[in-house]
């Protein structure tokens, strides 16, 4: 490892003590990146590049006030951390989940410029939301929290300068209230402000099934590229929400079997297949738990969380999908996945992988698709989107997936490419790291230091 490396690291470490996430996204970067800065070393330091690119362009944090249905007033903290913007606006989805603070946003805002610049298109790296908890909220409530949201976000965001999109606790419903405020308070019909928007007011085909496609798109790429494929395959997939149920439809589609879904509780086990139907009854219309399916489906185990790993990744499967959330699978999971004959492993999620279990996997010949590849197909399909809305034009569901295939499949072979250049043979981590941080680093270099 490279002493210029390791000398940022311990200066991020200082600088952003408290901040895990974040601290844990910039070491998985950095330290996969060596063989790129060792060659430029001298000019990277010369540059200050690296000490540039682990510090946000900007940071802000506001007061998000909201009335609740009791007439009480609540306070939540909103935040929209603009990471990088050298090779175009900032891009990135907003949380609304209880555990956002600013290291969860920083970490993700981190890794989404480097997904960003894999997708091929000019768009930079942003991260945004709320510690508000949806659960358990009323439309109405959700609405006035929106509002208020956007009432301050609208300062800092636009169609040329930053354009959120949703991520956990921020679907179709919420997207709306957001544009729906934004436009109120503009008074103009900025359709390319926010992405995820519903297809009446400028939202795209297959945007909604983008990450979770994608995901399999790109395990497709790299099964294939190893000799193997997703027929057959067994397959449980952490998570139910948007990028769970249609990475789960994608891997059925291929031919695979997916046994096993879960929330945050607990998991449901179906020997005979997950039924998706169900599955989107529950959480897409009903907003309902997972452990409702056995009330569908008799034959089927509902499996509680009552130990540190979460009851899914207990199941035997050839192929593993977390689509959850981050830090999901440590360095125990990961054994007890590989002593289950774990093949391939395909993050849906942002980092649901430590570094340990990372190392595990790659010791232990898993293939490991990592998430800012491998999920990167949500943000390029909102790419798509912008670009429909400049136009004043949709396209076809087939032309959106069609296209959405193609450029997983150039990610793949950016990752793949980059990987056997700097001879990494399958670490297609470390292959989609060096390949996005060159082209962030060749356009923070032309622009000067700024
Ligand atoms: P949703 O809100 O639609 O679904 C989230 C799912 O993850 C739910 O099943 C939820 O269960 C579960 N979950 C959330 N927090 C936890 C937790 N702490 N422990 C266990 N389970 C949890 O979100 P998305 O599907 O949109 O996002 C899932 C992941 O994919 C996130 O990491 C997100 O950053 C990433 N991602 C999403 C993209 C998108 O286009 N939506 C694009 C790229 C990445 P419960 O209901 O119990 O909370």
């Amino acid at each position: 490892m490279s002493e210029y490396i390791l000398n940022v690291i311990n200066q991020v470490k200082e600088k952003n003590a408290g901040e895990a996430q974040f601290i844990q996204a910039v070491d998985e970067v950095l330290g996969s990146i060596a063989p790129v800065v060792l060659k430029h070393e001298e000019e990277y330091k010369r540059l200050g590049l690296l000490e540039r690119i682990v510090e946000p362009e900007r940071v802000i944090s506001f007061r998000v006030p909201w009335v609740d249905d009791n007439g009480q007033t609540r306070v939540n903290r909103g935040f929209r951390v603009q990471f990088n913007g050298s090779i175009g606006p900032y891009k990135g989805g907003l949380r609304f989940h209880p555990t956002v603070n600013q290291s969860i946003m920083k970490f993700l805002a981190f890794e989404q410029i480097f997904k960003n610049a894999l997708t091929g298109f000019p768009i930079g790296g942003g991260k945004g939301g709320s510690d508000f908890d949806p659960k358990g909220k009323s439309d109405n409530e959700i609405m006035r929290f929106c509002q208020s949201f956007m009432t301050e976000l609208q300062k800092h965001i636009g169609q040329d300068v930053d354009v959120p999109a949703g991520d956990i606790g921020v679907g179709a419903r919420e997207i709306g209230y957001l544009f729906g405020q934004y436009r109120r308070i503009k008074n103009d019909f900025e359709a390319g402000v926010l992405t995820g928007k519903g297809l009446v007011y400028g939202g795209s085909l297959a945007r909604k099934e983008a990450t979770g496609y994608g995901l399999v798109y790109f395990m497709q790429e790299m099964l294939c590229a190893n000799g193997l494929s997703m027929q057959n395959k067994t397959v449980t997939i952490s998570g139910s929400g948007n990028v769970a149920i249609y990475a789960c439809e994608k891997a059925q589609a291929c031919g695979a079997k997916v046994v096993a879904m879960s929330d945050s509780n607990g998991c449901v086990y179906d020997l005979n297949g997950i039924n998706l139907d169900i599955v989107k009854e529950i959480k897409e219309v009903k907003r309902g738990r997972i452990r409702e399916y056995v009330n569908y489906v008799p034959e089927a185990v509902y499996m509680e969380n009552n130990a540190p790993t979460p009851a899914v990744y207990t199941i035997k499967a050839d192929v593993v999908l977390p689509c959850a959330t981050e830090n999901d699978i440590n360095l125990e999971t990961a054994k007890i996945l590989v002593a289950n004959g774990l093949i391939a492993l395909g993050e849906g999620a942002n980092m649901p992988t430590n570094k340990e279990a990372i190392e595990y996997f790659l010791e232990h010949g898993v293939l490991f698709a990592p998430a800012k590849a491998a999920n990167a197909g949500g943000v390029a399909v909102s790419a798509l989107e912008m670009s429909q809305n400049s136009m004043r034009y949709s396209w076809t569901f087939e032309e959106v997936d069609k296209k959405l295939e193609r450029i997983m499949a150039n990610i793949f072979a950016a990752a793949k490419n980059a990987a056997e250049e700097y001879g990494l043979g399958t670490n297609y981590l470390a292959g989609a790291n060096i390949a996005a941080f060159r082209k962030i680093a060749d356009a923070m270099i032309a622009q000067g230091v700024i």
